[in-house]
């Protein structure tokens, strides 16, 4: 995609600070990140993100993940981590090449995730049958 800047790194008409790359999988950290070692893992064909991502390749990404978390973890301490990945503008997706967010987690980092609420009565049920329905 000539305007994505995920494939101008790739071919390296950006730059970027590169963690790990193979055929399919380039991973690279993030310019402005929520904790040390925010990486981005991103494949290296361009899809507008995961839902149009084939299934065999996000498998190919999943233990890269793996692997870049543990190494976070071991080489700077990090006691935890956050994968996350925004699907779609109203999710937060700013740019539209597939990519997971690889976050490092320290203790006391004072970092929150999105609040959570409780269904209302009976609720739970009628989500739930309206995802299963169309699995
Ligand atoms: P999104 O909101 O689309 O899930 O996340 C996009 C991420 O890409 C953001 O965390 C942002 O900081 C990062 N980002 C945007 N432009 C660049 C760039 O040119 N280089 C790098 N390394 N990260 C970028
Ligand atoms: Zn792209």
């Amino acid at each position: 995609m000539e305007d994505c800047i995920f494939c101008k790194i790739i071919k390296g008409e950006l730059p970027s600070t590169k963690i790990y790359e193979d055929d399919d999988v380039l991973a690279f950290l993030d310019i402005n990140p929520v904790s040390p070692g925010h990486t981005l893992v991103i494949p290296k064909e361009h899809y507008e993100n995961f839902s149009a991502t084939p299934n065999e390749l996000l498998s190919k990404m999943m233990p890269i993940i793996d692997k870049i978390s543990k190494a976070a973890e071991e080489g700077l301490g990090a006691d935890g981590f956050n994968v996350a990945l925004n699907n779609g503008q109203v999710a937060g997706q700013i740019i539209f090449h597939t990519h997971f967010h690889m976050i490092p987690r320290f203790k006391d980092d004072n970092l929150h995730l999105w609040p959570g609420k409780p269904y209302k009565e009976g609720e739970i049920e009628k989500v739930a049958e309206k995802i299963k329905n169309n699995l």
